[in-house]
């Protein structure tokens, strides 16, 4: 029986996997320009921009200071990202981790935030998902990223954490929820690692994913962070829902 995962090698020269153009990357440079355009984030969530302002309507009127300062996210979650998100998370191919880590690289204030040297972490899965998937997504994000980092900027490597968060019990699905049912689904889900927790105080701690939706999960997960002494903590996640969605 042939094996997904050694059937997707992103390495070896092979078809675009949205167009088939062929050789291609897995996702070729044509469906990159056309599917992921380079376009105006806010600073604070990643959602698209209408104009040039630096922050968005929502988090500019927020009361609270968020606990994820900046987030930075590479596409939208639409197609042809979805479909291949599902296939990264749910076919056991890993190995879009490697072009989608790529992407990320290239999307803006993505380097600014990592040549501050921080603590990247993933967004942990609880034990029972890890067990059934085998791997955890975000972890395999930080992975890639932080190989093409290191061949590209050699002399400002950052440091990496996969354990860094616990992810508390199970929590229903959200997929239905708005932010606030989102906020207090989640309370108490992730917890500092307490075997870790002292690499915490005073460090940049960069959260990696590979989907926000409402960004309450990065929130949750920055304010445990938070409460372990991270000094500030931002977000890279791959896709960012939009906001109409
Ligand atoms: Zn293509
Ligand atoms: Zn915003």
């Amino acid at each position: 029986m042939l094996d997904a995962r050694s059937a997707f090698a992103p390495s070896l020269p092979g078809t675009c996997q949205v167009c088939a153009a062929w050789p291609s990357q897995p996702v070729c440079e044509a469906c990159i320009q056309r599917f992921a355009p380079a376009r105006a984030r806010c600073l604070a969530c990643a959602a698209v921009l209408p104009d040039e302002q630096l922050v968005c309507g929502a988090c500019h009127t927020r009361p609270d200071a968020p606990a994820v300062q900046r987030c930075v996210a590479a596409v939208d979650y639409a197609y042809p990202w979805d479909g291949l998100i599902a296939r990264f998370k749910f076919r056991s191919e890993p190995g879009w981790a490697q072009p989608f880590a790529q992407q990320l690289l290239s999307a803006p204030h993505t380097t600014e935030l990592l040549q501050t040297q921080p603590l990247v972490v993933p967004i942990p899965l609880t034990a029972t998902r890890l067990g059934e998937r085998g791997y955890n997504q975000a972890w395999e994000l930080v992975k890639a990223l932080h190989a093409l980092w290191r061949r590209r900027t050699p002399t400002l490597p950052f440091e990496t954490l996969a354990t860094a968060l616990v992810r508390l019990g199970e929590t229903p699905d959200q997929h239905s929820l708005g932010r606030e049912a989102r906020l207090r689904n989640l309370r108490g889900a992730f917890a500092a690692h307490p075997s870790h927790a002292h690499r915490l105080p005073g460090r940049h701690v960069l959260l990696v994913d590979d989907v926000t939706t409402t960004g309450a999960t990065l929130h949750t997960a920055a304010q445990a962070l938070l409460q372990a002494g991270a000094d500030r903590v931002s977000a890279l996640v791959f896709a960012r829902t939009p906001p109409n969605r």
